[in-house]
């Protein structure tokens, strides 16, 4: 049976991944970092569902994480969990506070997650971060939701330097499309079955391909 982590699963995208991975058969570990909600312990009764707490930017939590996976091997390692601040502000107007907070736990944790738990991914299997079409520089060309946009160029530059040190993972840096949660808002094009479903296809075609890649939830691939 093949196994994922996923930190970041008490709502929107995190919880649907950890509905679509129970549905494929896989056994699956998911993160939260406070009383999991009941709609993740409803999930228990298929027997596949392992919850685990972890607060992303406590390195201690993450140290004692790693601990507890010992003699647990990983197919995928996924860390979706992500913030967004400052929506509506120009880049000078972004407090020093907020733009730490994001850069903290959107770029840096991700990654402090990922160094932590690798050695617990099988030799050939995946590491995703969840990204962000706006993390995009080639992308950008209309600017706006700065702060969180330079957050997720991070987190893929991050990512695409933790891969050339393990090339023979694949690392993918996933971007989940526009999608109505919390943080997406009920405008948002997909709901959250769709992407997940597109997110677990593409991550099943990008496995032991190696290297690191910026995919969409449909299989696209993104410019850096
Ligand atoms: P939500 O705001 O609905 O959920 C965010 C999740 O991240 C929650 O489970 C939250 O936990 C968790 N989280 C936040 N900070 C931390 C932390 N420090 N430690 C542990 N967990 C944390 O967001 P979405 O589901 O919409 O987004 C999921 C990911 O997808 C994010 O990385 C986001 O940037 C990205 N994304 C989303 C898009 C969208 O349209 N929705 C578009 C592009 C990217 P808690 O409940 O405890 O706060």
């Amino acid at each position: 049976m093949s196994t994922i982590l996923i930190a970041g699963t008490s709502r929107g995208i995190g919880l649907g991944l950890v509905s679509e991975y129970l549905e494929r058969g896989w056994q699956v570990i998911a993160t939260v970092r406070s009383e999991p909600p009941p709609d993740l312990r409803a999930l228990e009764r298929t027997g596949r569902l392992k919850i685990e707490r972890l607060e992303m930017t406590d390195r201690g939590q993450i140290a004692s994480l790693a601990q507890r996976l010992a003699g647990t091997q990983l197919d995928i390692l996924f860390v979706n969990a992500g913030i967004l601040l400052a929506r509506n502000d120009p880049i000078a107007q972004v407090s020093d506070e907020d733009f730490a907070r994001i850069l903290v736990t959107n770029a840096l944790s991700p990654l402090r997650v990922v160094e932590a738990l690798a050695p617990h991914v099988a030799p050939a299997g995946t590491i995703v971060v969840m990204t962000s079409g706006l993390g995009s520089v080639a992308l950008n060309t209309s600017g706006g939701t700065e702060a969180y946009r330079a957050s997720k160029a991070a987190l893929n530059t991050l990512a695409r330097s933790y891969a050339a040190r393990d090339p023979k993972r694949t690392v993918v840096a996933m971007g989940p499309g526009w999608v109505k949660t919390d943080m997406g808002g009920p405008g948002a094009v997909l709901d959250v079955a769709t992407s997940v479903r597109g997110i677990a296809d593409t991550l099943a075609k990008a496995a032991g391909k190696g290297g690191s890649h910026f995919l969409k939830y449909n299989g696209e691939t993104v410019p850096w």
